[in-house]
């Protein structure tokens, strides 16, 4: 079998050159041709010799991923891509064009073991975790095709499926490939990484210091409600999450992002949103309000406009910086795992 040459880092593509005795710089050729040239065969390395290119042809290949299916939102804001790897594992990416330019929202885990109540990617268990290849070709992909109309993805939020710190040394491996110079060059202030709040992993990544945003679920202001809504939160409580942020911005000096999905009559009274000014108070952190996107499988509703600015109006009077985040996809389930859900049910 060939070996993938796609995912491997400069270093590891210079080691594994050594197998045919290649000189160094030949490796960084080859890998500006797959990762800023866009090339998956060998032919297309036109300053490499035939015999060099049949050598590497017989020994190696250069695989990505295979698109399976795209939806076009009607307003050309939101493209959702369904990506197919070797093994048939599918995942979703979501390209949102903002003004301040086009952002990616990748996963990093065929489905999700966390078990939150409210989101689509999980009802189905865990297939397995990707690998840092894989996780990098989402983002790869994606801006080969914006590459077309001069344009490329500038910036990542690792938000789509799976929960990225439960499969901790991939995402790290995965976000140092879209970052090198030899590679996409995307600053890591351009990425962004969401979890449920898993406590060790995040003082792991506050230990490693990247200059990555982090973003914590955060969904509910007290314990009872969050086990809940978060199974995890039976492992991790809301005290340990609260604390593991604030240490995360305390040692990094960035400002973390607490996620808050609004849920009609569940998590949106004026009383959660006294708990959660009172948990967050003193914090470096922002408060990102999320209205719920509904899926089949529950009956959660999204809450009315007002209700919605109301909630956000609290918090922002009682010293927190909440935003309501700007809504993207709804119309083509481009939301948290409905197209794989629904290739998944087809
Ligand atoms: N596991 C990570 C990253 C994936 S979820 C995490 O939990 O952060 C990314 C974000 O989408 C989370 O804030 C998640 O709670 C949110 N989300 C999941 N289902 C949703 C739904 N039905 N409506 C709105 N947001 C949802």
């Amino acid at each position: 079998m060939k070996k993938n040459l796609f995912g491997l880092t400069l270093d590891e593509l210079t080691n594994e050159l050594t197998n045919l005795k290649l000189p160094k710089f030949r490796a960084k050729q080859i890998i500006s041709w797959i990762y800023q040239r866009g090339a998956n065969s060998f032919d297309q390395m036109t300053d490499l010799s035939k015999s060099l290119r049949q050598q590497l042809n017989d020994n190696y290949e250069i695989k990505i991923c295979k698109l399976i299916d795209r939806l076009d939102s009607k307003d050309r804001l939101t493209t959702k891509f369904l990506l197919e790897f070797d093994d048939g594992a599918t995942v979703e990416s979501v390209l949102m064009r903002h003004d301040y330019g086009n952002s990616i929202c990748i996963s990093t885990q065929v489905g999700c073991a966390m078990g939150c109540k409210f989101c689509a990617s999980t009802q189905k268990g865990l297939e397995r975790n990707l690998t840092s290849a894989e996780i990098f070709a989402e983002v790869f992909f994606v801006n080969e095709i914006l590459k077309q109309n001069s344009e490329r993805v500038d910036s990542v939020v690792i938000m789509g499926i799976g929960e990225p710190l439960m499969n901790f040394d991939n995402l790290i491996k995965a976000l140092e490939l879209i970052h090198a110079e030899y590679s996409l060059n995307l600053s890591y202030r351009k990425i962004t990484v969401s979890t449920c709040g898993i406590v060790p992993k995040i003082y792991q990544l506050a230990e490693i210091d990247l200059p990555i945003t982090l973003s914590i679920s955060l969904h509910a202001p007290n314990n009872e409600l969050r086990s809940l809504l978060m199974p995890i939160n039976n492992n991790f409580n809301i005290n340990e999450v609260v604390k593991a942020g604030g240490d995360y911005a305390k040692s990094t000096g960035r400002r973390v992002t607490y996620e808050y999905i609004l849920i009609s009559e569940v998590n949106d009274t004026t009383e959660h949103a006294r708990q959660l000014i009172k948990i967050l108070s003193g914090q470096l952190a922002n408060v990102n309000l999320i209205p719920i996107n509904p899926i089949e499988e529950n009956n959660f509703k999204r809450p009315t406009k007002d209700r919605i600015k109301n909630f956000c109006d609290l918090l922002n009077a009682h010293g927190l910086t909440a935003t309501i985040r700007k809504e993207f996809g709804v119309k083509i389930n481009a939301a948290c795992g409905q197209l794989r859900s629904n290739y998944l049910s087809r």
